[in-house]
């Protein structure tokens, strides 16, 4: 049995059954039998289905934003936000669909390339943007020809029926898209299923390690996105006021909990108290409180357990001689940390390598660009990162010497369904959005028409 408990009050709101193995046996052979006729499906059909599921979206908007906001602790404002960025995404794989899926002709031979469909896809995803994530997954999969099993978040399996119910109402044949209540446990061995194509996984390292070695284990595909720690440098030249502004709307939304929003701000000396003072006077002043209450800035932490992770990490870097300032756990009953700042994290210290998934940043100061960029890779992550400045020569150093897969100039970074996301190192690999994420799980299949020599050795 699955439990929402809302992380603002501590009251249960929700229970869902697991599936049984008989269950959930039936439910993978619906998917590969939708499949079987799915996959030759014409193009429009599946944009079709795309633009309903949007307005679906759009019209449940308010009890869909209200069910994150209960279950995870977003502010409704946000939730709100993120239920229609996700009917901007089917829409955009909607409009865009015939033009990405057209075959494209091989230069130099006789034939093309056909973008063809793989099977079913699983799904395994977190609860920080619960709608958001699915659909990432669930626009590209529609039209791809693929079909798509979800295994949500244990903590949001509310939002997750409300996910599998908009798409039922939005016309779609049975078994294109199921919503599975099932335990992380049960993820092997669904990967090694020979139904399952591949795999696709949002969340931490340790369950990114899981699925990787079952999906290597089993020859599958599988896109990882994991967690970063992002760098957030400023440089002299930058506009101060925008960059302190983006720094804590940042590192605040979502209670701190994406797993783009800057972690690490690094400043360049010349600027460093200007930034400093402003952006801890910004973090102490975030208000966090009912996330119903459009006054507040954030709401709780997903989970008490989630709070006690953060607290214990904030625990260590004070241990370690971090200094923090703000950060605390709030009276009362909800799971909620105020915003905050660590300074002096000791560069060797677990923390520095560590991500942090609450609304707490650390501040570092640097001499230059050469000691912005060796702290902003030294850790093991390598997903998003944010850069400050007006000098294109900076820009571009930036630009080729940051590991990560994405790089904001002037803006804090954030997704979009027409832009690649993902990461590197241990970050993950694979991309989501855009025609690389619908790509990551299609058949690139050449045809040759005779015609086409094959070169002297014809092999
Ligand atoms: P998590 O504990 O890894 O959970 C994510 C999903 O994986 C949940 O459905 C979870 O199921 C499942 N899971 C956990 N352990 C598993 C295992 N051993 N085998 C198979 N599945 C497993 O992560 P989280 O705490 O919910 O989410 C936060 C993390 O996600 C952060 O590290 C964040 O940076 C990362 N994230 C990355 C991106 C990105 O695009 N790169 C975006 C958002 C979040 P249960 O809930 O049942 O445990």
């Amino acid at each position: 049995m699955f439990k929402s408990i809302n992380p603002a009050t501590g009251d249960e709101i929700g229970t869902y059954p697991e599936l049984t193995s008989e269950e959930l046996e039936g439910k993978v052979a619906r998917a590969a039998s939708r499949f079987a006729s799915w996959r030759f499906s014409p193009v429009p059909e599946r944009t079709q289905l795309l633009e309903k599921i949007a307005e679906i979206f759009d019209t449940r908007l308010e009890p869909m934003a209200r069910m994150a906001s209960a279950e995870m602790g977003k502010t409704l404002v946000s939730a709100r936000a993120e239920v229609q960025k996700c009917a901007a995404a089917f829409r955009y794989y909607a409009q865009n669909g015939e033009a990405f899926l057209k075959p494209r002709p091989i230069a130099g031979a006789k034939g093309e390339v056909h973008l063809l469909p793989l099977g079913v896809i699983l799904a395994v995803m977190p609860w920080n943007f619960p709608y958001w994530q699915a659909v990432r997954f669930l626009a590209p999969t529609i039209l791809a020809g693929n079909v798509g099993l979800l295994k949500h978040a244990s903590i949001v399996q509310g939002v997750a029926g409300m996910i599998e119910e908009a798409v039922i109402a939005a016309g779609a044949p049975d078994g294109l898209f199921q919503n599975l209540a099932i335990k992380s446990g049960n993820v092997a061995a669904l990967i090694a299923d020979e139904r399952v194509a591949a795999v696709t996984l949002t969340g931490s390292e340790g369950a990114g390690r899981s699925v990787a070695v079952a999906a290597g284990g089993a020859l599958k595909k599988a896109v990882l996105e994991l967690g970063g720690s992002d760098p957030f440098i400023v440089m002299p030249s930058a506009d101060l006021d925008l960059a302190v502004k983006a720094a804590v709307t940042a590192r605040i939304q979502n209670s701190g909990q994406s797993c783009v929003c800057a972690k690490r701000m690094i400043v360049h000396a010349d600027v460093y108290d200007a930034f400093a003072e402003r952006f801890i006077a910004g973090m102490l002043a975030a208000k966090a409180g009912d996330p119903m209450d459009p006054a507040s800035d954030m709401g709780p932490l997903s989970s008490f357990e989630q709070m006690d992770t953060v607290l214990g990490q904030l625990e260590e870097a004070k241990a370690a001689g971090a200094t923090l300032i703000g950060g605390e756990a709030l009276p009362g009953k909800g799971a909620y940390i105020g915003g905050g700042v660590l300074t002096g994290v000791p560069l060797d210290s677990k923390l520095a390598h560590e991500e942090i998934f609450g609304p707490i940043a650390m501040l570092f100061k640097v001499a230059d660009i050469d000691e912005a960029i060796r702290l902003a890779n030294a850790i093991p992550f390598g997903l998003g990162s944010s850069v400050w400045t007006r000098e294109p020569a900076e820009e571009a150093r930036f630009i080729v010497g940051i590991e990560a897969g994405m790089t904001a100039v002037n803006q804090m970074l954030a997704s979009a369904p027409e832009a690649p996301f993902g990461g590197i190192k241990r970050s993950g690999h694979g991309r989501e959005l855009g025609q690389w994420g619908l790509h990551e799980f299609m058949n690139v299949k050449t045809v040759l028409r005779s015609g086409t020599s094959g070169g002297p050795d014809r092999s």
